[in-house]
């Protein structure tokens, strides 16, 4: 309520996209009950808000977040024609307007300068942002994407664009049913309802609730459910400590169909160049992050072994760094004895090897890890007082 009022308060009130947002939210909330009390939708229907919410959805997350915004991966014309086509049905503004918001949002998260910044509470991120007018846009952060001309083409047609893909969408669904007001309420007003709150997710939820794997001072988090509703954004701790990779799970197993669509375009050739990192990287950057938190907590702690922490601490990491560097060796000469189609003996010796070199490094990690009990056991101890 507080940040509704700070909002409106300010003379910068973004009045078209507030009213466009509110209006159709109002509209959605009188049109489906009517709808479904008169009719009952048919699946056709059902599953054509489907395939329109994922291609809207995976446009924003594939084109307008990991191709433009990161430059995470290279694409053939179709393809970015497609993605700015179905981007613009998203209705989350032009590709151009928001890459640069979005790069903004990673350069200054958790300041200030942060457009969606989680910090001025959890709505603000979620739309209220929405409502106040945003800086133009600076040509120097996206000079890159400037020198495109389709994506130019979108951002000058940017409202007709929107408008007409829209409105095509729900005449095909209508012709295709039968069903013009059901195409209008459930594939139009009602796609759009769950697409925006499921994208604004990544910017509150992303940021609130979930586990900091990668970096412990960013609030952003990474969690699975998010994932499965952000079309596989739900990572968003990786994707902020490393926003070049294309991928935000980095696990075969993780739920991010954004990657899985990059990574078929790749195999059909029509995309290439797709950004990864290594594991060992990956690992050394969790190894170097535990420290650091450990190191500021006992900064901030007054005990009389600290220094002795303090040692203990910068050991464990000296020798988890050197642990984690055997990994990577190991693992290079196993790839390498695989290409050169060594004997299964070397291969089985190597894997061998490599299993015993993990567990010497998750023990490091875990000694490492430990280290804190001391800091915390330690911090809940009253500070002596001097005598007098
Ligand atoms: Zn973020
Ligand atoms: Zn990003």
């Amino acid at each position: 309520m507080n940040n509704c009022e700070e909002v409106l308060k300010k003379s910068n009130f973004n009045w078209g996209p507030a009213l466009f947002l509110i209006g159709y939210h109002i509209a959605l909330l009188v049109m489906l009950p009517i709808y479904l009390f008169k009719t009952s939708p048919s699946g056709q229907l059902w599953l054509s808000a489907f395939v329109l919410l994922y291609l809207t959805g995976l446009s924003i997350t594939v084109g307008y977040h990991r191709l433009y915004s990161h430059l995470t991966y290279k694409t053939r014309p179709v393809v970015e024609f497609l993605l700015l086509f179905f981007g613009a049905m998203a209705t989350q503004g032009s590709a151009l307007k928001w890459s640069f918001e979005h790069r903004i949002h990673h350069a200054f998260v958790d300041t200030d300068s942060d457009p969606y910044s989680i910090k001025k509470g959890f709505w603000y991120a979620h739309f209220l942002w929405l409502f106040e007018k945003q800086k133009p846009i600076e040509k120097r952060v996206v000079a890159d994407l400037m020198k495109n001309r389709m994506l130019m083409f979108q951002d000058r047609y940017y409202g007709i664009c929107m408008i007409l893909t829209n409105a095509a969408a729900c005449l095909f669904v209508g012709w295709l049913t039968n069903d013009y007001f059901g195409a209008f309420v459930i594939a139009g007003l009602f796609r759009l309802f769950l697409l925006h709150h499921f994208t604004w997710f990544i910017n509150s939820l992303a940021h609130t609730w979930g586990k900091r794997t990668y970096c412990q001072e960013l609030s952003a988090v990474d969690n699975y459910i998010i994932a499965f509703l952000t079309f596989g954004e739900g990572y968003h701790n990786y994707h902020h400590t490393f926003a070049y990779d294309y991928r935000n799970g980095i696990k075969w197993y993780h739920f991010d169909p954004s990657k899985w669509i990059i990574w078929s375009l790749s195999k059909m050739g029509l995309a290439s160049k797709l950004k990864k990192n290594q594991k060992h990287f990956i690992d050394e950057r969790i190894l170097l992050d535990r420290k650091k938190v450990l190191l500021d907590s006992l900064q901030s702690t007054y005990f009389e072994q600290k220094e002795v922490v303090r040692e203990k601490i910068e050991a464990f990491s000296e020798r988890a760094q050197q642990k984690l560097k055997q990994l990577k060796d190991l693992s290079e000469k196993y790839q390498s004895s695989k290409k050169a189609r060594e004997g299964r003996v070397v291969l089985a010796q190597l894997k061998a090897q490599i299993k015993k070199s993990k567990k010497e490094y998750n023990d490091e990690l875990e000694n490492l890890i430990a280290s804190s009990k001391d800091i915390i056991s330690a911090s809940v101890k009253p500070k002596p007082t001097t005598a007098h």
